[in-house]
C-alpha cells in the first residue's frame, strides 16, 4: 500500500491527477501505476542555524527522490516560505517526467527549505545552506542524487553545497551539484538555460502551429527564468510587453526595455518601484491580450477562477505546475495551446546534465557548443511531443506525459521488481 496520503488540492494533488490521466490514457499496468505513483524516498530534516545576533533558529527542510529507475535522482533545491513536503513531492515527480521526456539518464528529485531567503543575511544563508546540505548528505552524491538551483537558490548556494559535500568526503566533487559557478566546474550557458529552452520550445511550437514566430509576450515572474526570458525573447524578435514579480507587474505596449528592467531587478529592486513603464497587477498580466503568456513564477497561478480571463492563445510554462488541471481542461476546451512545464522549462535540467557529464569527464565545452546542443535537444523533444499529440489526437501535456510515463514504465518493467 502507498503510505503517502493523497491530498485533494495543491501541487501534489495536481501532479498525481496528471500522472493518473496519462496512466489511464496509455492503459498502464496497475502494478506499474502503483510503483510510479509512489515517491521512492522522502527525508525531512529539522536543523538549527545560528543567526547573526547569536540566537538559534530551527528550520525544516526536505529532499524527496520520486523515482530513480532511469538513473541518479536529479532536481533543484527551493528556498521558499511555502515549501512543504507535498510541494516537494510534486516537484520531485515532475522532475521524473521532465528528465524522461528529455530522455536524460536521470530520475527525479527535489529539495526544499521552508524559509524566505530574503530575510537572511549572506552569512545566515551560508550557515543554513551548509547545515541543510550536511543533513541531506546521506542521499546526495554524483552517482545518487544531484541537486541544482530552483526558486530562492542560486549559483552561490550551489557552490556552498559543493564545498560542504567535498569537505565531508575529503576531496573535491564538482559533479555533486549542477548550476554552480563556471570557476568551480559549472557549465557555460547553465544560468540562462531554462529561459533559452523556453524560447526554443516556444519557437518550435509557434512554427508547428503555423503562427508567426514573433509577437507579444507577457512573463509572470522575474526570477532566473522570467528575467532571462525577458532578455532572450526580446533579442529573438518578440515584443515582451509585461513582466511581474511578487510586488506587481510593469507594462509597455511597445515592448519593455529589457536591459533596463534586467538591471533594475538584478540590482535588488522590486518591479513596483520601476518607473519607466505602466504598473499592472499580476492578475492583469495573466489576462493581457498577448500572443504568448509565460507563467514563470510558482505553482497554481492559472486556476479555475481566472482561466476564463486568459486571452493569450499560447501558454508556455516556465514555472513548474503554473496551470492547475482544472484550468488546463478549461483552456483546452477553448483551444488555448499549453506547452507543458516538463517540456517547456526542461532546458535547465538539460544543461545541468551537460554540466554533470563535463564534471564527470573533466573536459569542458564552449558556450556555443552548449547552446547548440540545447537547441537540438529541445527541438528534438518538442518534435516528439508534437508528433505524438498529432498521432493520438491529444494535447501537448498529455503527449509529453504519455512519452515520459511510458519511458519510466518501460525501464521499470525491464529492471523488474527487486528482490
Ligand atoms: N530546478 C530546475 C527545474 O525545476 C532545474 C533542475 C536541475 O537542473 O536539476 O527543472
Amino acid at each position: 500500500m502507498n503510505s503517502t496520503t493523497a491530498p485533494t488540492e495543491g501541487p501534489y494533488a495536481a501532479a498525481l491527477a496528471q500522472f493518473d490521466q496519462a496512466a489511464d490514457q496509455i492503459d498502464l499496468d496497475p502494478n506499474l501505476r502503483e510503483v510510479l505513483r509512489c515517491p521512492k524516498r522522502e527525508l525531512t530534516v529539522n536543523f538549527p542555524v545560528e543567526m547573526d545576533d547569536g540566537s538559534i533558529t530551527c528550520f525544516t527542510g526536505y529532499r524527496v527522490q520520486h523515482n530513480v529507475t532511469r538513473g541518479p535522482a536529479k532536481g533543484g533545491i527551493r528556498y521558499h516560505p511555502s515549501a512543504d513536503l507535498d510541494e516537494v513531492r510534486a516537484l520531485a515527480m515532475w522532475m521524473t517526467w521532465k528528465c524522461a521526456v528529455m530522455n536524460l539518464p536521470y530520475g527525479g528529485a527535489k529539495g526544499g527549505v521552508t524559509v524566505d531567503p530574503r530575510t537572511l543575511s549572506r552569512h545566515e544563508l551560508e550557515n543554513l545552506t551548509r547545515r541543510y546540505a550536511t543533513e541531506i548528505i546521506p542521499l546526495m552524491g554524483p552517482d545518487s542524487d544531484i541537486p541544482a538551483p530552483d526558486m530562492g537558490t542560486n549559483m552561490q548556494v550551489m557552490a556552498w553545497i559543493m564545498d560542504t559535500y567535498s569537505m565531508h568526503v575529503g576531496y573535491s566533487v564538482p559533479a555533486v551539484v549542477t548550476g554552480k559557478p563556471v570557476a568551480i566546474g559549472g557549465s557555460e550557458g547553465r544560468e540562462r538555460a531554462t529561459s533559452r529552452g523556453l524560447l526554443v520550445a516556444t519557437q518550435a511550437m509557434l512554427e508547428r502551429l503555423g503562427r508567426p514566430v514573433s509577437g507579444t509576450v507577457a512573463i509572470q515572474g522575474a526570477g532566473n527564468v522570467g528575467l532571462n526570458a525577458l532578455q532572450l525573447f526580446s533579442e529573438a524578435g518578440f515584443t515582451v510587453v509585461a513582466i511581474s514579480d511578487s510586488s506587481g507587474g510593469v507594462y509597455d505596449s511597445t515592448g519593455l526595455a529589457a536591459p533596463r528592467v534586467y538591471k533594475h531587478v538584478s540590482d535588488g529592486g522590486w518591479l513596483a518601484d520601476y518607473c519607466e513603464a505602466e504598473h499592472i497587477s499580476n492578475a492583469e498580466l495573466l489576462a493581457l491580450d498577448v500572443d504568448v503568456l509565460a507563467p514563470a513564477a510558482i505553482e497554481g497561478q492559472i486556476h479555475s477562477g481566472n482561466a476564463a480571463k486568459v486571452r493569450a492563445n499560447l501558454i508556455v510554462e516556465g514555472a513548474n505546475g503554473p496551470v492547475t488541471p482544472e484550468a488546463d481542461a478549461l483552456l483546452n476546451d477553448r483551444g488555448v495551446v499549453v506547452v507543458p512545464d516538463i517540456l517547456a522549462n526542461a532546458g535547465g535540467v538539460t544543461v545541468s546534465y551537460y554540466e554533470w557529464v563535463q564534471g564527470m569527464q573533466h573536459f569542458f565545452w564552449s558556450r556555443d557548443e552548449i547552446n547548440r546542443l540545447l537547441a537540438d535537444h529541445m527541438g528534438r523533444a518538442a518534435q516528439e511531443v508534437w508528433n505524438l499529440a498529432q498521432d493520438r489526437g491529444v494535447n501537448l501535456r498529455e503527449a509529453a506525459y504519455q512519452i515520459a510515463v511510458g519511458r519510466v514504465a518501460e525501464a521499470t518493467q525491464l529492471r523488474g521488481i527487486y528482490p
